[in-house]
């Protein structure tokens, strides 16, 4: 038996506090934020954001993130040469920390954004709870993404305490950071409930 929706009992859950509302409010009565029965423009919002976070992967891997000056000479890296060096370094295990936050976590999430939004979008009735449980994932490894970002802190500081060498951030880092900020965006604009609303006794 399916338990009874929010909208058959004539509620709405406030974004910000959690308390059900009566479906007719407008405003929450408890902290007076404005009532939504979906998250507004979800689906075109998260594709916007989704895929301006995509462009910008591209100069995050294309251009250098930084910059290195020891007496052997001056190099841009970009975030891959980064990894090729510390992995030829013998140093694999920052290097595999640092490929799987900048190449795995961002790939993951696009595919697993992009895959949501198409079914969504779509109205599949396919899956839904393994959907469900996609998007909780999607929002758990959006915490570990600024991993990339303490690390690329981590090596400026270890160069910076070896007395030959100088590191300085370069523009790639940047767009790396944008992309971070973006799909997490887009996971947060994502409403899940979308993929329960397609139920046959909504209709
Ligand atoms: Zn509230």
């Amino acid at each position: 038996m399916t338990p009874p929706t929010a909208d058959e009992l004539g509620l709405r859950l406030c974004h910000h506090c959690r308390l059900a509302c009566d479906a007719t409010a407008q405003h929450c009565p408890r902290c007076n934020t404005w009532l939504h029965r979906r998250k507004h423009n979800s689906i075109a919002r998260a594709w916007a954001l989704m895929m301006t976070a995509l462009i910008l992967y591209i100069p995050a891997n294309v251009l250098p993130i930084m910059h290195t000056s020891s007496f052997t000479g001056d190099s841009d890296t970009t975030i891959l040469g980064s990894v090729v060096t510390l992995w030829l370094d013998g140093a694999w295990d920052i290097a595999l920390i640092i490929f799987i936050a900048s190449v795995g976590v961002p790939v993951t999430k696009f595919l697993v954004l992009g895959l949501l939004l198409l079914t969504v979008g779509r109205g599949s009735e396919r899956s839904r709870r393994d959907r469900t449980r996609l998007y909780r994932g999607l929002e758990l490894i959006g915490y570990w993404s600024m991993l990339d970002v303490f690390v690329a802190g981590l090596l400026v500081a270890l160069v910076q305490f070896g007395a030959l060498g100088s590191i300085e951030p370069r523009i790639g880092i940047l767009y790396f950071g944008l992309v971070v900020v973006l799909t997490m965006l887009a996971t947060m604009s994502f409403d899940p409930r979308l993929i329960w609303d397609t139920e046959p006794h909504h209709e």
